[in-house]
C-alpha cells in the first residue's frame, strides 16, 4: 500500500470539509479523485502533501505512519498545486533550478534539463513563465512536481482550464509519467477521469460515496438504480411524478424528466401507463446508460 488514510477529518471553522475519509491506493495505480466542485479534494490533497493538517484521523506512507510535522516523507510525493502557483518573473530553467535546490538535488543542471525534455518543454524552455500559454505552465507545473523523482504524484485538477488540444496533451504526459508512480489526480469532469485513471474515488461533501474501478464503479456494484428519461408534450407535476409507481425521485433535465427507481425496479412500463391513464403524449421514454457521468450525478446530485 502506498498511501492510505485512516478516517480523516477536517474543520474549516464549523464547516465539515472532510468526514472520516478513509482511501488506500496501491504501488503504480493511477487514481481519479472526483467530486463536484467544494467536495474536498483539494483539502484532502493538501493533507497528504502536509501543507495542510488533519483534524483527526490517521495517514501512513509506505505503510509508516506519517506524524504532524514530520516533513522527511515529502522527498517521495510530488505535488501540483490546484492553482499551479509559479513565478512569471522567472525563467523556466531558473524556477525549476530553485526547486531542485528545494530538494538538495545534485546535478541541478542535468536533472534540469531531464525535466524539460521529458514535459516538453523543449522550444519553450528560454521564455519566462510570464510569457507561457496555460498548458505550458502546467508543464512547468509538473516538471516542478516530478523533479526530485518522487514515487508519489499528486495532481489537483491538472487539467482545468486547457483548450482542447492542450487538454489531450497534458492528458497524455500525464499517462507517461504515470506508468513508475502512484498517482492520484483530481477533477470534478468525469470523461477525464474515465480517459486517464484505471480507478476512481468519488467525494461528495466531505464524504467518500464510491471507490472501485471504473467498470465496477459504472456496471452498478454500488447498487444503481435504473433511471428513465422522460419527455411528455404538455407540462407535467413533479408530485404526480412521483405517483407512479416504482418511481423514488424525479428531476427536471431540459425538456423531460430523470425519474429515478426505487431499488431493482423497472418503471418503463409504469412510465407509459402513467402517461396513457392520463391522456399525455410521451414524447421520448429511454433508460440512461449506465455511464460514469450518470453515476456521479447519481452519488452527487445533493438531493435536498
Ligand atoms: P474541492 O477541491 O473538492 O473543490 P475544497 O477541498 O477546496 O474542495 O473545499 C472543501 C470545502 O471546504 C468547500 O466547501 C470550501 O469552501 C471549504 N474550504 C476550503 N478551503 C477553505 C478555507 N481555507 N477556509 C474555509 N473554508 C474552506
Ligand atoms: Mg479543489
Amino acid at each position: 500500500m502506498s498511501i492510505e488514510t485512516r478516517n480523516i477529518s477536517k474543520l474549516y471553522g464549523k464547516q465539515r470539509a472532510l468526514d472520516t475519509v478513509s482511501l488506500s491506493v496501491r504501488k503504480g495505480e493511477l487514481v481519479g479523485f472526483l467530486g463536484p466542485n467544494g467536495a474536498g479534494k483539494s483539502t484532502m490533497m493538501k493533507i497528504i502533501t502536509g501543507y495542510l493538517p488533519a483534524d483527526s484521523g490517521e495517514f501512513l506512507i509506505h505503510g509508516e505512519k506519517v506524524l504532524p510535522g514530520d516533513l522527511a516523507y515529502k522527498k517521495d510525493i510530488g505535488y501540483l498545486p490546484e492553482h499551479n502557483p509559479l513565478y512569471p518573473d522567472l525563467y523556466i530553467k531558473e524556477y525549476l533550478e530553485i526547486t531542485a535546490g528545494f530538494y538538495g538535488l545534485k546535478n541541478v543542471k542535468k536533472r534540469v534539463a531531464e525535466m524539460v525534455e521529458l514535459t516538453g518543454l523543449g522550444l519553450e524552455q528560454h521564455k519566462k513563465i510570464r510569457a507561457l500559454s496555460k498548458g505550458y505552465r502546467q508543464r512547468v507545473g509538473l516538471a516542478q512536481a516530478l523533479i526530485h523523482d518522487p514515487s508519489i504524484l499528486i495532481l489537483d485538477e491538472p487539467t482545468t482550464g486547457l483548450d482542447p488540444n492542450q487538454l489531450e496533451e497534458i492528458r497524455h504526459l500525464i499517462r507517461t509519467i504515470s506508468r513508475e508512480k502512484t498517482v492520484i489526480l483530481s477533477s470534478h469532469i468525469m470523461q477525464e477521469v474515465e480517459a486517464v485513471c484505471n480507478r476512481v474515488i468519488i467525494i461528495n461533501r466531505g464524504k467518500i460515496v464510491a471507490d472501485g474501478s471504473i467498470s465496477e464503479v459504472k456496471s452498478g456494484s454500488l447498487q444503481q438504480n435504473q433511471v428513465v428519461f422522460a419527455e411528455f408534450a404538455t407540462p407535467v407535476g413533479h408530485e404526480s411524478l412521483l405517483q407512479i409507481p416504482g418511481v423514488q425521485n424525479a428531476l427536471p433535465n431540459g425538456n423531460g424528466w430523470e425519474l429515478e427507481a426505487a431499488s431493482g425496479a423497472d418503471i418503463r412500463a409504469a412510465v407509459f401507463e402513467f402517461a396513457v391513464q392520463n391522456q399525455l403524449t410521451l414524447l421520448t421514454l429511454h433508460e440512461k446508460q449506465k455511464n460514469l457521468e450518470n453515476v456521479f450525478h447519481q452519488l452527487t446530485q445533493n438531493k435536498i
